[in-house]
């Protein structure tokens, strides 16, 4: 519920309270958590006047998460992996909270005064009902700043690890707890994963903000000839370095710390797969404009690095960024860079990501699988 759809606030709800929301005309509309810095000013848990209890709510809610993750329907849906998100904010129900898991390790991000106030309930069902050893909280600046939840590096339970080795079909990978970026490993990002491996072989490949070496790894299980990860942050490109070196012929594997946009801008080496992946460039609305012009930036360069018959993967993920408005950016990359695309598939978040039909912002994640077509 948005801040401009609340007239007055009756009584003096505290941050993260459990209110009532009633419409104009006094009917009762639903439930949620008050966010008064908010501009989503009520996250809402449910709908309807019916009563109910905030805390059996939120249990059930988790139990139901953590099952979809779990059994047959899981495998099938997900596929041989022992890192998922276990819960994925309003796509389960619980605005403010995203854990994923890793083996047994669950890393959570707290993001409302809600779910803050019910963390002991949360570290509770993951022992209890999703059967976790170890469980820590990372903060979230964001939270933190925008909205004053007290989000924090916390021990949950356990003696959690600041590394976990995860196995993801046969790729390996070791995820930092403690200080990697989101939770630690881009697990939204599983099934371009898949896609990269099953496309790899013998082709060269750029892997453009790598972070870790998500895609670097599976380019190498996948037989590519070489790979190139390139990213500006350090520590990722070392765990990147390890996460080849686990994963096959790390010597096929070249890591370039630089600034990504300038690094493509002056390449001059020639690549037949291409993965873009940058970092949400647009994490407000009015950060759009600029956000897009630094995408078409980079996918054009990219483009020019394509080799005749290529394949790219391009990535955006901001919600701002919509599936209309990237495939229009690409356009103008591939306009400039008279490297005409098709699109063979659209990628985007794995089902452990759940995007909730009635809080579409959850979907975040667009990417696009192309044909690169002209010559360079
Ligand atoms: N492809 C990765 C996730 C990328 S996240 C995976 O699947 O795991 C975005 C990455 O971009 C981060 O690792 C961040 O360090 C990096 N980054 C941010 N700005 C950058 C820049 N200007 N140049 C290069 N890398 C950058």
């Amino acid at each position: 519920m948005l801040s401009g759809a609340v007239a007055h606030v009756e009584g003096s709800a505290a941050p993260g309270a459990f209110v009532r929301v009633r419409a104009a005309e006094g009917d009762v509309l639903g439930y949620g958590h008050y966010a008064p810095q908010s501009s989503l000013r009520v996250r809402m848990l449910a709908f309807g006047k019916e009563p109910v209890d905030e805390r059996a709510l939120v249990r059930e809610r988790l139990r139901a998460a953590f099952a979809l993750r779990r059994g047959a329907e899981a495998r099938a849906l997900l596929g041989a992996t022992d890192a998922v998100r276990l819960v994925n904010a309003e796509g389960d129900g619980l605005p403010g909270l995203a854990v994923d898991r890793y083996g047994d390790v669950a890393v959570a991000k707290v993001t409302s005064a809600g779910m803050a106030r019910l963390r002991d309930d949360v570290a509770l069902a993951l022992r209890e009902d999703a059967g976790v050893a170890h469980a820590l909280e990372r903060r979230d600046a964001l939270a933190a700043r925008r909205e004053g939840v007290d989000s924090d590096d916390r021990t949950w339970f356990g003696a959690p690890p600041s590394r976990a080795e995860i196995r993801e079909r046969e790729r390996r990978y070791t995820v930092d707890l403690r200080e990697g970026q989101k939770t630690g490993f881009y697990l939204d990002q599983r099934d371009a994963r898949d896609a990269v491996e099953a496309l790899a072989r013998g082709r060269r490949v750029l892997d453009l903000f790598s972070y870790t070496g998500g895609f670097a790894v599976a380019a190498l299980r996948g037989g590519a000839e070489r790979v190139v990860a390139v990213d500006s942050s350090e520590p990722a490109l070392a765990l990147a370095r390890e996460n080849a070196e686990r994963n096959g012929d790390a010597a096929r594997v070249a890591f370039e710390r630089a600034d990504a946009f300038e690094w493509v801008r002056s390449a001059r080496e020639r690549f037949d797969l291409l993965v873009v992946d940058p970092p949400p460039l647009a994490r407000a609305q009015r950060d759009v404009a600029r956000a897009t012009r630094a995408y078409k930036d980079a996918a054009l360069h990219a483009l020019r690095c394509a080799d005749p018959g290529a394949l790219a993967l391009f990535f955006g993920c901001s919600h701002h960024v919509g599936p209309e408005l990237f495939r229009k950016v690409l356009f103008g990359a591939s306009l400039d860079a008279r490297r005409p695309l098709a699109v063979l598939r659209e990628l985007g978040a794995p089902p452990d990501h759940p995007v909730s039909l009635d809080h579409p912002e959850g979907r975040y994640l667009t990417g696009l699988l192309v044909r690169v077509g002209g010559r360079p």
